[in-house]
């Protein structure tokens, strides 16, 4: 009997390295907290059907989508002292103006005191493909020119991704579930624009809509934008690309307001198996959807809440909902 030198090898190898058998190791981020700095309800600042959140996990600090007017994040940020010319890197979770509307005005107005402020886009493949038809001053093109224009570059992923440890995007999100929530819903009927993807002209399903998924002790935190992914299939692929499989908060916008109860019961089911322990729902989560799934899910006036603009989420204290939605 012979053994081969790669055997041999292998031998040495396990005599100096310390065998274990446990699984890798993901980092998990200690310190987070999230700020609502645009969607519809507020208490600090000004409302707008947009969405736009800071995050600060560890150290980083990124901001998830830019909102619908140009100044609203500025605007708001400034009345709840924050401050953000410091913030180097945003995510925009898709290309509709409601989250893409705030970037060029952001990239310029800090650009002046930080060379690197906002000069960081990370997007997900499909966000500058051609929508005809679709609302011109919503375009992403020309956005990404004036961007560009302006010294942002853009960053595309493919995939999942860990931006830094225990930050991930998840890139594209595969629909397991026919959840649709995009388009909308005209008379009962559901009416969905195209996009030109590299197979030809197809159904608009939003294709690029990327959530944030932060690792922490506790479970995973879902920063979502307008939940195009559908909110199941979005929680679920985090849970699959982390290896973390209970949701400690889903926070943002989740395309709910359509939503018939059907859809509310099943989807419920789905975030009790996930073990969802907050919802911030903001944006078109819907209001009423936000109530219905407290109550189906097995959440309460202090885990599940309509977000409002100066709303905050932290590991330590969980949901800051302020007077309003509290
Ligand atoms: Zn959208
Ligand atoms: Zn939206």
């Amino acid at each position: 009997m012979s053994i081969t030198k790669s055997a041999v090898s292998l031998l040495l190898l396990s005599l100096v390295l310390p065998v274990t058998a446990a699984e890798p190791q993901h980092h998990r981020v200690k310190d987070l907290k999230i700020t609502l700095l645009s969607t519809m309800m507020t208490q600090v600042g000004i409302g707008e059907w947009g969405f736009s959140a800071l995050i600060e996990a560890d150290g980083h600090r990124i901001l998830f989508d830019t909102g619908l007017r140009p100044d609203t994040v500025l605007l708001n940020a400034s009345r709840m002292k924050i401050d953000l010319s410091d913030v180097e890197e945003i995510v925009l979770s898709h290309n509709h103006g409601d989250h893409t509307g705030g970037l060029v005005h952001l990239r310029k107005e800090l650009a002046a005191a930080n060379d690197d402020a906002m000069g960081t886009a990370h997007v997900a493949r499909g966000i500058f493909w051609e929508r005809p038809g679709a609302s011109p001053a919503w375009a992403m093109v020309p956005r990404k020119a004036e961007f560009e224009a302006a010294g942002g570059r853009f960053v595309v992923h493919e995939q999942a991704v860990e931006i830094h440890p225990g930050i991930w995007l998840t890139g594209p999100v595969p629909r397991s579930h026919p959840e649709k929530n995009y388009g909308a819903w005209v008379d009962g009927q559901h009416r969905v624009g195209q996009v030109r993807s590299p197979v030809g002209l197809v159904d608009d399903d939003i294709p690029e809509s990327m959530s944030m998924v932060i690792n922490t002790d506790k479970g995973l935190v879902v920063i979502s934008g307008c939940g195009h992914a559908g909110l199941v299939n979005t929680l679920e692929y985090a849970t699959e690309i982390t290896g973390t499989e209970n949701i400690h908060a889903a926070i943002g916008g989740f395309h709910m307001l359509h939503a018939s109860d059907a859809n509310l019961e099943w989807t419920a089911a789905k975030l009790v198996d996930l073990e969802l322990g907050n919802l911030v729902g903001a944006h078109c989560t819907g209001l009423e959807p936000v109530y219905r799934l407290r109550e189906l899910a097995d959440l309460d006036r202090s885990t599940a809440v309509v977000g409002a603009t100066g709303a905050s989420f932290s590991l330590e204290s969980g949901i800051e909902a302020l007077s309003l939605a509290r």
